[in-house]
């Protein structure tokens, strides 16, 4: 595993980071989450991702069971506070009541003192970003966070927190959004935005989940145990089959296969190894719901890919790939 810093920060984080949405306290069992976290300690990986929301809350307890007993000052521990956690009216969003309730709830389920990342998972409109990025920056000085993050937001936000957070001396330093071969709405304005505040990107979805393994093949059934064959009885997961499953897209897919074969690599090393590639990414966070996906992803890290590689990759997914920045969020 090799390791970055995050944006302009003094924090380290390993270039792939563990996160838990849909698995923990949902698709897969506790034995196979705390499997899936220890594949992960036991190959380099100390940046772990989780949402309040994830899982209606039982991600954080499985995760925080998950790595009791190791030394907290050894892992980075990123969670998120935004989308609703009750039926209340202020179980969700960014005013100071939910930040400050939602935050001691997450440190609870952690079983922990402090967040090392705790971003806002999406932009509110409907809560002033002052009174969001004070309440943000209280937790910094009460030592309960230690850094602050943003999920999902636009340059124009972005560039109205990073001015915020300036004034007010927060250590504002990371961006999460999606980003993969197929989805790459970030470049043209969040990345620039994102770079010119000092912010380091740890992204999601590489695989754009699941679908650029290349186990989904056109025409045929969908895999059994795969997030697409669990998508298809439980609607609370992610419109996959909305957006990529597609017999004309799972078909480009399936050329990229002897691209990745040809250096030596499967296809999701290859898939996060290309996220990898941009040096304003500072981690690539990968899901599994097995501790062998973990194993088999990790060797993405360190692996440079040529010119020829990625400009082939772009020809066999031109035009499927997602550019447009009005779809971030
Ligand atoms: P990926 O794109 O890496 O998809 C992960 C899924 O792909 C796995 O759970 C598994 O699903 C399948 N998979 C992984 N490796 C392999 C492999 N080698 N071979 C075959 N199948 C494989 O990422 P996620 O979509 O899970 O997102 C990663 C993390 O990003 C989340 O856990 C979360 O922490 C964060 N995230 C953040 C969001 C935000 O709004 N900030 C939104 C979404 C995610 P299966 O085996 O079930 O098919």
């Amino acid at each position: 595993m090799e390791y970055r810093k995050l944006g302009n920060s003094g924090l380290t984080v390993s270039e792939i980071s563990l996160g838990n949405w849909i698995t923990h306290g949902a698709q897969v069992d506790d034995g196979t989450a705390k499997a899936c976290v220890e594949a992960a300690l036991e190959v380099g990986i100390t940046t772990f991702d989780t949402a309040d929301v994830y899982s209606n809350t039982k991600a954080e307890t499985v995760l925080g069971h998950a790595l009791k007993e190791i030394r907290r000052e050894s892992i980075e521990l990123c969670t998120k506070v935004c989308h609703p956690t009750g039926s209340g009216r202020n179980d969700r969003g960014l005013s100071r009541k939910h930040i400050m309730e939602a935050c001691n709830a997450s440190l609870q389920r952690l079983q922990t003192d402090y967040i090392d990342v705790y971003y806002a998972h999406r932009y509110d409109p409907n809560t002033p970003l002052e009174e969001t990025f004070l309440a943000f920056a209280d937790l910094v000085r009460q030592g309960k966070v230690h850094y602050i993050g943003v999920s999902e937001w636009t340059a124009a936000q972005i560039e109205e927190g990073a001015a915020l957070a300036k004034e007010l001396r927060m250590p504002f330093i990371a961006s999460q959004p999606q980003y993969s071969m197929l989805w790459r709405v970030i470049e043209k304005e969040v990345v620039p935005a994102s770079t010119q505040a000092g912010l380091g990107h740890i992204t999601w979805s590489p695989l754009a989940q699941g679908i650029l393994s290349g186990k989904y093949i056109p025409y045929e059934a969908l895999p059994a145990g795969s997030r697409a064959a669990a998508e298809a009885g439980a609607p609370f997961f992610n419109n996959l089959a909305g957006r990529w499953l597609h017999d004309d897209v799972l078909s480009a897919v399936q050329q990229l296969v002897p691209v990745a074969k040809e250096i030596g690599l499967t296809l999701p090393q290859l898939a996060v190894a290309w996220v990898l590639q941009h040096p304003y990414v500072s981690s690539v966070i990968i899901g599994a719901s097995r501790p062998e996906q973990v194993l088999e992803n990790v060797k993405a890290s360190g692996v440079q890919l040529d010119r020829d590689i990625l400009s082939r990759i772009d020809e066999i997914l031109n035009q499927w790939i997602e550019r447009d920045p009005a779809k971030t969020g």
